[in-house]
This record gives C-alpha cells, sequence and structure tokens, in this order.
C-alpha cells in the first residue's frame, strides 16, 4: 500500500476547511463542496466511474472485465464537526480509494465490483441529523419532515443547503438502493475512544455499533422549607436522584465486561433555589450496548433501582422510556475476513465495540457490513488533536486492501 500517497492526500482535504483551531467542513457548505470537487478529480485521474445520487453521496466504480457479481462498497465520509480533525471519516475514504487503486494497478482478478462511498452528512452537527446519506441509500426516509424543517446555525434549512450546492431536497427517495446491490460493506474509521491506545493494538476488528436507549425518571419528593425542616422529614428529590445517579454508574462498571455502559448525563431539580429542598428531579439517562437483550435487561435492573430507591424514601417515581434504537451486531462473514486477513498480513490486532454511531449502521439495514478501526494516538475525536501514527495507518490499509481483495475474490 502507499501510504505516502494516502497521508498526501489526507493532508490536502484538511486544508480545505482549515480554521485555527481544527476543521470545519460542513456537508453541503462551500469547503464540502471543495473538497468533493478534488476527490472527484482524483477519482476521475484513477480512471474510476464516477457518479453521484441526488443527496450527494459520491461513488467511485471499479468494474474490470470479469467482475459481474454484487457489488462491495467500501467508504467513510468527509464533512466534519466544527473545529474536528482531519482523519474522522478521510481516512476511511482514502485507504478506500487507495486499496482500489492500487487493486487496479496492479490488475488483481476480481469477480465482484469494488465501490468507493463517500456519505454525505455523516455528522449531525449541521443540521441536527447524523449519517442522513447512508440512511437515504437503506430507504431509512421516516424523518422527511424533520429533515426538511432543519435549519443550521445560520438559519439556513437543509433544503436551502441543498439548492444552492446544486441539489434538490425533494429528489432524495431517488436515491434508495436496490435491496440486493451490494454483496458487502466494509469501512475504516479512527477509534474515537482511547480503547486501542491503552491495548496499543494498531487496528481492532468492530464488533457491533452501540445504540441508545433513553430513559426519563421523574422523582416526586416534596418541596420544604430549608431552614424549618428537620432532616427526618425530608423527601429531598435530588438526595435520592443522587442515589439513582450512583445506582447506575454501580450498574454500568457490573455490565462493563457485556458492553453496555449508562449515564445520567441530564438532571434538572426543582424548583432549584438556595433555600427550599428540592421537591422533584427529572433525570434523563442514556443506556447504551450493542446487544438489545443486554440493553433491555440493563434497563429493566434501573427500573428496579429506581423502585428500591422510591420505596426506601417513601416517594412516587416515574419512568419513562423515551426512545430506543437498534444497536447494530457486526458479528457475519466480513468481520470474519477482517480477523483472517489480519492473521495472513500479521497485524496485532483486538476486538472492540463502537459507542459511536457510523454510516455502517445503515448500510448493515441492506448487506453484510464490517469495520475496521484505526489506533488513535491521541485518545481523542471530533478534535483538532485527533491523531493517528504512520505505521498504524499503514497496518490499517493494508487490512483494508487485504479484507476487500478477499471479499472480491
Ligand atoms: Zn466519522
Amino acid at each position: 500500500m502507499n501510504t505516502v500517497w494516502i497521508l498526501d492526500v489526507i493532508d490536502k482535504i484538511s486544508q480545505i476547511g482549515m480554521t485555527l483551531n481544527g476543521i470545519t467542513r460542513h456537508a453541503f457548505s462551500q469547503s464540502d463542496m471543495q473538497a468533493r470537487a478534488y476527490l472527484k478529480k482524483l477519482i476521475d485521474d484513477i480512471g474510476l466511474e464516477y457518479r453521484e445520487d441526488t443527496f450527494g453521496n459520491m461513488f467511485a466504480l471499479y468494474k474490470p472485465a470479469g467482475a459481474v457479481g454484487q457489488v462491495i462498497g467500501t467508504g467513510s465520509h468527509i464533512d466534519t464537526v466544527p473545529n474536528g480533525g482531519k482523519y474522522d471519516g478521510v481516512l476511511g475514504v482514502v485507504s478506500s480509494l487507495a486499496s482500489i487503486k492500487t487493486i487496479k494497478e496492479k490488475n488483481i482478478p476480481i469477480c465482484h465490483p469494488l465501490e468507493l462511498i463517500v456519505f454525505q452528512a455523516e455528522e449531525s452537527s449541521s443540521f441536527g441529523h447524523a449519517t442522513m446519506g447512508s440512511k437515504i441509500m437503506a430507504g431509512k426516509l421516516d424523518n422527511f419532515v424533520q429533515w426538511e424543517q432543519s435549519v443550521d446555525n445560520n438559519g439556513i434549512t437543509l433544503v436551502e443547503a441543498m439548492k444552492k450546492a446544486g441539489y434538490n431536497f425533494y429528489d432524495i427517495h431517488k436515491s434508495v438502493v436496490e435491496k440486493d446491490k451490494y454483496k458487502a460493506f466494509v469501512e475504516l474509521h479512527i477509534d474515537q475512544s482511547e480503547k486501542m491506545k491503552y491495548e496499543n493494538k494498531p487496528v481492532a476488528v468492530v464488533d457491533g455499533i452501540a445504540a441508545p436507549l433513553r430513559v426519563k425518571v421523574i422523582i416526586h419528593g416534596e418541596a420544604a422549607h430549608s431552614g424549618s425542616t428537620a432532616m427526618r422529614y425530608r423527601k429531598d428529590a435530588l438526595v435520592i436522584a443522587s442515589e439513582l445517579v450512583l445506582a447506575v454508574r454501580n450498574l454500568s462498571l457490573a455490565y462493563d465486561e457485556r458492553n453496555a455502559i449508562a449515564t445520567v448525563g441530564k438532571l434538572d431539580i426543582f424548583p432549584s433555589a438556595m433555600n427550599v429542598v428540592p421537591g422533584t428531579a427529572i433525570m434523563y439517562i442514556d443506556i447504551r450496548g450493542i446487544n438489545s437483550k443486554t440493553i433491555d435487561e440493563f434497563f429493566g435492573l434501573i427500573r428496579a433501582e429506581s423502585s428500591k430507591i422510591a420505596l426506601r424514601y417513601k416517594v412516587s417515581c416515574e419512568i419513562e422510556l423515551m426512545s430506543s434504537e437498534k444497536p447494530c451486531m457486526l458479528n457475519n462473514y466480513v468481520s470474519d475476513i477482517i480477523e483472517k486477513s489480519c492473521h495472513e498480513l500479521n497485524i496485532p490486532y483486538m476486538h472492540t465495540i463502537s459507542g459511536a454511531g457510523h454510516d455502517t449502521m445503515n448500510m448493515a439495514e441492506i448487506t453484510e457490513c464490517g469495520m475496521i478501526f484505526v489506533k488513535n494516538d491521541s485518545g481523542v475525536s471530533h478534535h483538532q488533536n485527533e491523531e493517528i501514527l504512520k505505521e498504524d495507518i499503514e497496518q490499517g490499509a493494508s487490512l483494508l486492501y487485504q479484507t476487500l481483495k478477499t471479499l472480491a475474490k
């Protein structure tokens, strides 16, 4: 694999949208259009068949004579969060393109066409909705009305932003992909945690992508005077909520091995005054995991714990399920091929899960998917300090190349 080429292309893309504090390249913005034009030129130079769909997902097809089967897709995204790093998404796009380029240059015989996919609008930071490009491809258009109404920080609607970039929002349904088009899809991505850095493994096979289950808990205590109410008579909603926060933490620690985790990220108390014992507490719990059964079991324990605590304090407590998304398991033959390729290339690897969402989640609705993570040397992502070692890029890209070769055989 030509790592020098990969690094050079990543570098050039990172210059587009560069600010003092990182890279800002929102979907359909001017910098996004510039980066896309640069990529399109590369694709043309390599001699791949270029096309775009109505939402602006980009495709580069390599279909030599003899490659007549279902398509093997590979890719990621190039849009960023505000002040993002240079590898999130871009590493996957460039590694995918480099892999196809090498297979073409070496004239490696393949039976399945290979296609680079550059998903549009993966990040939710501009219009509040994530992985839109892949959702459209997978036919997940349930949020059409919310998308139509979504507005960015400058008050520009998605519909207007798309129009300015030359796309018609009302045509997006035309980009739904036929169900049997792809045989498989593989995405390579930078690890967005510090896990691989601690384990010191250059690559990881991703076993699943976690999805959130969101719960709202309302604790009905009793507001009272902070000076004249004796401790033994109090039903302090915040104290009760605090017990539940610790219980959620302890359950998370117990579920660590089973890849489920929960966070109380928001807690409101009422009336929220210095001289009043809190009467009501509303807390929001985000539970994530890669296995629906484990998440449900975890939620059941949180529910039981809430009731127990409420009973002990003689208060009532309401538990409301706000939303529940389906996690994406990646235990299939694609993951097996990734793992086998690690052995073939003698690359040390680990298994991991992704706490963050990716386009792969949606592609998994239409084909078998696999994901490769590459070690993040800084341990941070969605940040300008995001960093990867050159040798890790080399290993990651070689692994993707080997995987695609096997899949397309
Ligand atoms: Zn990403």
